[in-house]
């Protein structure tokens, strides 16, 4: 999506406040992606980006009302809005926050065009070209709808507002040519080289997307599918906009067609009772009195994304495949001592595993956080790691560094492996 390049330059408010403020701005604006938990740059308040998709949804679709190109096909309209409504009841149960989202969907009949999109806030459009012209199954329109509905609730919209901020800012500290605004610039192009690329963002939609679909009772394997047909049409006449903005490479596909197996509980579990499934966006346009929804329903913990990684853990089957990423662990060493102390046995799995460093203090970790969670594969992942303490190559203490973390190994392990024996 490149909507949002229709807002205002915002740096030029930023620059009229004077560098300190903006220095303090920026030291402050990372905050923690509510759904992949990356850390990600956000400048504005999202009350703020959410009033600006609200303006620039009403001027994107207010030429195609006029000319009686809204909503015209009243079978189309049902048709999509029986699908998001189904997607948006399960974002809920991701973001508990978004049930105040101004939702809405309409579909805009430009017969040639390809594209869907979702603005922060909840804001949908569909073109009737994507329906139509790729003949897009129920599933399909899904897929487009529920990964669109994955850069809404990652925040990639008030992501790349704020990128585009700080490169204004960027350029006018270099042009300004003092030592306040260059440590502005250092600073800035720090963080800029700390941002995903798009192609970070879009693997986030994808995976979020596929999840949400999944849940409310879309066929996983329809996500491929659909990027393939998408692939195939773009050979036709006509505009394709989705695509030029949504590179459907064959790395792509693989990495969808990999999570498929993974969605299919989850699809299973859904479409098996499709009547249970909550109907969010009824009325399409919901008027929201905020704290009601809270009250009228107790909030239930909110679901976090599926990891694939930690269920094949909880299973005995942890994969640490890599033997040089001592720098990747390195990096995390606070963090994972932090989980391990503060007993959050969830998250510590999911570091390690992320990181996949092949080394005795990675399973030494598997093995607290199974323990922790009551798995029985506590005392294979602990025996693993008293083994690999036994080699220089795969134990945490080098000769050039300490990867141990205060951990004793293999003594600790040992440890454990006697206080789980039966
Ligand atoms: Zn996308």
């Amino acid at each position: 999506m490149t909507r949002w390049r229709a807002f205002p330059p915002l740096g030029r408010v930023f620059r009229a406040g004077g560098s300190a403020f903006l220095l303090g701005a920026v030291l402050a604006a990372c905050s923690s992606n509510p759904m992949t938990g990356r850390s990600q740059l956000s400048l504005l308040p999202e009350n703020t980006v959410i009033a600006r998709s609200v303006s620039a949804y009403k001027a994107e679709l207010a030429p195609y009302a006029k000319k009686n190109r809204l909503n015209a096909q009243a079978v189309q309209v049902e048709r999509v809005r029986g699908i998001t409504n189904r997607l948006v009841a399960q974002a809920v149960r991701y973001r508990p926050d978004t049930a105040n989202w101004p939702w809405e969907v309409n579909v805009i009949d430009d017969p040639k065009t390809i594209n869907a999109f979702c603005m922060p806030g909840g804001k949908m459009a569909i073109y009737s070209g994507l329906m139509e012209k790729i003949q897009a199954t129920d599933d399909e329109i899904a897929q487009v709808m529920a990964h669109e509905i994955g850069h809404a609730l990652a925040n990639h919209g008030s992501e790349k507002m704020s990128v585009g901020m700080l490169s204004d800012v960027l350029v006018a500290a270099v042009a300004g040519n003092n030592a306040g605004a260059r440590q502005i610039a250092d600073i800035a192009s720090l963080l800029l080289w700390q941002l995903p690329n798009s192609r970070g963002a879009e693997t986030e939609a994808d995976r979020i997307g596929i999840e949400l679909a999944a849940r409310a009772g879309f066929d996983p394997a329809a996500a491929p599918s659909l990027w393939r047909k998408m692939m195939k049409a773009s050979g036709e006449e006509g505009r394709f906009d989705l695509l030029s903005t949504h590179p459907a490479s064959e790395s792509r596909m693989e990495t969808l067609n990999e999570l498929v197996p993974h969605m299919r509980p989850l699809y299973a579990e859904a479409a098996a009772q499709p009547a249970s499934l909550p109907n969010r966006l009824a009325a399409n346009v919901r008027d929201v009195t905020p704290g009601a929804e809270a009250e009228a329903a107790p909030a239930p913990r909110p679901l976090s994304l599926l990891n694939p990684a930690v269920q094949a853990f909880k299973r005995g089957e942890a994969l640490l495949p890599c033997e040089d990423c001592g720098m990747a662990f390195y990096r995390r060493k606070d963090k994972l001592r932090a989980y391990h102390e503060g007993r959050a046995w969830e998250i510590l799995a999911r570091e390690v595993l992320e990181v996949g460093y092949a080394q005795d203090i990675s399973w030494y970790y598997l093995g607290a956080a199974a323990e922790g969670l009551g798995l029985p594969v506590a005392s294979e992942y602990y025996r693993r790691a008293a083994e690999l303490a036994r080699f220089k190559e795969t134990h945490c203490k080098g000769l050039l560094a300490d990867l141990c973390n205060g951990i004793d190994l293999p003594r600790q392990a040992e440890q454990a492996l006697a206080r789980l024996a039966p």
